[in-house]
């Protein structure tokens, strides 16, 4: 499928953490025509096998879900309350929609903001946390809010759909990490009529969001010897941010992580990364220390250790229903992640 095309079904679809079915679906169908085998374990994860001359393996990484909602409680005339599925900033709810998804079926919502005619100057200043929120589904009652389904524990994301913009950019939610999910696909369908050195496993995770809890069970079922993610991270390209706090820049290339929250990348894996784009002419830019963190931070330390990098797209405003991303950044992540798969067994085995 047309990588833009196939960017826009992945970040449309429905997958706060836990609850990533519909994109496992839509990635399964791309996949298991060119996989040896796919495979999905308890939590979520799902892997698809190339195996190669050797049972070596290199594992290509991109998360599938994207942060969400969970509704807490049903009050009596049919108001949710809801608690977060990973890092949010609550000042962005106010005033948004929201997508439910029950057994039957999804359901539309509004996330309630009392409007500037009834409220005091001071007040809209200030953020209102989480807990003070409502959402409103158009029911009268707890029990017509069951009737569609609604109870404590049904998921739910900030609607976002995918918009082209100007150039080669384009607007949505869940980029971060649907980006890598494309681009993870793309890996494989280049090398599917290759017998590769190694065994190639293309894992799509689980729950990232909520602590990397998806890696750190897959990581050891796979038992790779080396790992490339593939991810979306902070642009801070952007009025208000200085740069000194932007991690990295849209439109300047695939990010390379050296250090964050979760890992340092070994010098070695960083300066084979550098020389493989330099090699390919593939545009690049090294991603400020330490903001943010990935699978990588488990997947390096499982079993023994894992030799692991970080490529990304720089994404603006990710975390949020309207994150943009240039195309082009998707377009050089995918190339770099091709050229370093075929150097690998040359410089890395
Ligand atoms: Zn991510």
């Amino acid at each position: 499928m047309e990588l833009k095309k196939l960017l826009k079904d992945l970040c449309n679809a429905f997958g706060p953490s836990g609850f990533e079915e519909d994109v496992r679906a839509l990635i399964r169908e791309q996949v298991e025509p060119i996989a040896d085998k796919v495979e999905e374990d308890a939590l979520g994860n799902m892997t698809a096998w190339k195996k190669g001359e050797s049972d070596r393996v290199v594992l290509i990484d991109a998360h599938t879900d994207e942060v969400g909602i969970m509704i807490s409680h049903v009050d009596d005339k049919g108001f949710l309350r809801f608690a977060t599925l990973g890092g949010w900033d609550a000042r962005q709810f106010p005033g948004t929609r929201v997508t439910l998804k029950t057994k039957s079926g999804f359901v539309p919502g509004a996330i309630g903001f009392t409007p500037p005619h009834i409220t005091k100057p001071e007040e809209r200043s200030k953020a209102i946390p989480t807990e003070n929120l409502a959402i409103d589904i158009g029911v009268k009652s707890k029990d017509e809010a069951a009737e569609l389904g609604i109870v404590p524990g049904t998921p739910g994301i900030l609607d976002g759909p995918f918009v082209s913009l100007p150039g080669n950019r384009a607007m949505a939610k869940a980029f971060d990490d649907r980006a890598g999910c494309a681009a993870a696909i793309k890996v494989m369908e280049e090398f599917s009529d290759t017998k590769l050195p190694f065994t190639l496993a293309v894992n799509f995770a689980t729950s990232e969001e909520l602590g990397l809890r998806g890696a750190k069970v897959s990581s050891y079922r796979i038992a790779p010897e080396i790992a490339l993610v593939l991810e979306t991270t902070t642009a801070g390209d952007f009025p208000g941010v200085p740069g000194h706090l932007s991690p990295c820049i849209m439109s300047d290339g695939v990010a390379l992580t050296v250090a964050d929250r979760t890992m340092l990348t070994s010098p070695k894996m960083l300066r084979f990364l550098q020389e493989v784009a330099q090699k390919n002419e593939i545009p690049h830019q090294l991603k400020q220390p330490l903001f943010g963190g990935t699978n990588a931070g488990e997947i390096h330390l499982s079993r023994s250790g894992v030799l692991t990098g970080v490529l990304a797209v720089p994404g603006r405003y990710i975390h949020g229903p309207s994150s943009v991303i240039d195309l082009h950044d998707l377009d050089c992540m995918i190339k770099l992640a091709i050229a370093a798969i075929k150097e690998i067994p040359k410089r890395l085995m």
